[in-house]
């Protein structure tokens, strides 16, 4: 018998024939003989639909009420499968984060969980029942509701995994696990079995929406196995976990596209201590992440240091840098021609090397030109021009995933 948390995403539970499946589904686990804890989040669009509400009142909506309004969603998925779950004979009970409790910051809107209790989760499960439990909400010390940022219905789920020291944490969602890349724009994507936690927090942090990024964080440190798999289908889903030294066979587990990055270029900066400071404070003090960052060899004691920033906060950050540069007396700023990142990620590059060399080589063979370059230890990030953006991303996946030759070959 094991104890098993199981999330349902927002499609999962989209409609009141969703939610019979789901209840079905959570049935079955139960005749096998497992204790089920199940996280919810809203319905398909439920939050969206609340966020546009409060925009309609106000332009800048206060985010306690907020709070209070959007974590209302999970409340409402949380009771319905919970309504189902009885209706079907299975003794549940359904808990709000107060309930609990998941205690966090006062940050409305992306609240820290500080603490998880489970006491009532587990004195439920030992009442024999299933724990239904809403998503994505936390309380705060003063006792009001907060939420966790968007998609952290996952967070809600790996942290009760962790605190109920859960067997695993089973992530339902639309597709079917984690792929080698978004197959809406390569057909030839596949399901990957298994994937390590380091390589789907890099693939979480470069755009894969599968899972979010903070829960995977989370998973990693409490060493909380993960399964992503689909809740329309019985297909097995992808694990992710500790990667093991077989792993590290595959060269790359993954080819990311960001299509959403703006790149600025501070012309003819003085090369000398401080002006990076100088640029980036201002900027970070903004609460705008800047990304990859390069800075030219200087000719004649002046540089060029080229950003880049997603395109929601492109117009901002260059307010922001025209006005240092005018400070610094630096010669220009400019922006270029929409930019995407396409990254190459794999456990095997830590002990292979030429895989960066193999990527240049076949964006070279395609004409793409390269604009920057970042590295880390499995992970190979280019910025291109956004209209070759996908052209780069279906010809790395060929190169890498198309056959056999991403495996390495047996060294003799
Ligand atoms: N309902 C929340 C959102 O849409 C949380 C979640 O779905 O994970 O962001
Ligand atoms: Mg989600």
């Amino acid at each position: 018998m094991s104890l098993i948390v199981q999330k349902y995403g927002g499609t999962s539970v989209g409609s009141t024939e969703r939610i019979k499946a789901v209840a079905e589904r959570v049935i079955q686990a139960r005749k096998r003989g497992n204790d089920l804890v199940v996280v919810v989040s809203a319905m398909a669009g439920e939050t969206n639909r609340l966020f546009k509400l409060a925009h309609e009142l106000s332009d800048a909506p206060n985010p306690r009420e907020t709070d209070v309004l959007v974590a209302t969603g999970e409340q409402v998925s949380a009771a319905l499968l919970a309504i189902r779950l009885e209706a079907l004979g299975y003794p549940t009970v359904s808990f709000l984060a107060h309930q609990l409790k998941i205690a966090t910051d006062s940050n409305h809107g992306r609240a820290h969980i500080r603490s998880v209790e489970s006491e009532r989760v587990r004195q439920a499960l030992g009442e024999g029942r299933i724990a239904v439990v809403a998503g994505y909400q936390g309380v705060d010390p003063a006792g009001d509701i907060t939420t966790l940022g968007r998609g952290a219905s996952d967070l809600t789920a790996v942290a009760l995994a962790a605190a109920l020291g859960a067997d695993v944490c089973e992530i339902y969602t639309d597709v079917e696990g984690v792929y080698t890349a978004d197959p809406n724009i390569v057909p030839g994507a596949k399901k990957l079995d298994r994937i390590s936690y380091d390589e789907m927090l890099e693939m979480a942090g470069l755009g894969a929406k599968v899972l979010q990024i903070r829960s995977v964080e989370l998973a990693q440190r409490y060493n909380v196995p993960l399964v992503v798999r689909s809740s329309f289908s019985d297909a097995e889903g992808t694990w992710v976990g500790q990667g093991d030294r077989s792993m590290e066979d595959i060269l790359v587990s993954g080819v990311t596209l960001d299509q959403n990055q703006s790149k600025i270029t501070i012309a003819g900066v003085e090369d000398r201590p401080g002006l990076a400071a100088k640029i980036f404070g201002p900027i970070a003090a903004a609460g705008i992440v800047v990304d990859m960052i390069i800075q030219n060899a200087s000719a004649d004691g002046r540089t060029d240091m080229t950003f880049t920033v997603a395109r929601d906060d492109l117009r901002r950050a260059i307010e922001l840098v025209k006005r240092v540069a005018g400070e610094i007396g630096a010669q220009g700023v400019r922006h270029e021609d929409p930019v995407a990142k396409v990254s190459i990620v794999g456990l095997g590059m830590r002990t292979h090397a030429g895989v960066a060399a193999t990527m240049f080589r076949v964006l070279a063979d395609e004409r793409i030109n390269i604009e920057m370059i970042a590295t880390s230890e499995i992970k190979v990030s280019v910025v291109v021009n956004a209209k070759y953006g996908e052209l780069a991303m279906r010809a790395l996946h060929d190169a890498f995933l198309g056959g056999a030759s991403n495996v390495v070959p047996e060294m003799v």
